[in-house]
């Protein structure tokens, strides 16, 4: 939905600029959120037997009607963390800590 517009009666605020669903009038409670379209990238994981490849999807969702935006990571089934985007660069800034750590 185009930002600014409200598409459904639902709706308790117009869709953010980067929210890319097609809302119904017969979305389920549970389905009423905003998403961007995110992007998938391919990471190793850890793994017991060691490292797999998983494609990784980063994207961008809020309830409808409710203050707090999250950044979702995750494989889509087994692993996963939902961060409040107000947290995400403490997150970042500790990661490249760890990395530093690594050295050159
Ligand atoms: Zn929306």
């Amino acid at each position: 939905m185009a930002s600014g517009d409200k598409a459904v009666s639902w709706q308790a605020e117009p869709c953010p600029s980067w929210c890319v669903v097609t809302h119904q009038e017969g979305d389920p409670v549970a389905d009423r959120l905003h998403e961007d379209g995110g992007r998938t990238v391919p990471v190793r994981v850890w793994d017991p037997t060691g490292a797999e490849v998983r494609e990784f999807h980063v994207s961008i969702h809020r309830r409808d009607g409710t203050s707090r935006t999250w950044i979702y990571i995750g494989d889509g089934w087994e692993q996963r963390v939902e961060i409040d985007v107000v947290d995400i660069d403490d997150v970042v800034s500790a990661v490249h800590s760890e990395q530093a750590e690594l050295g050159g």
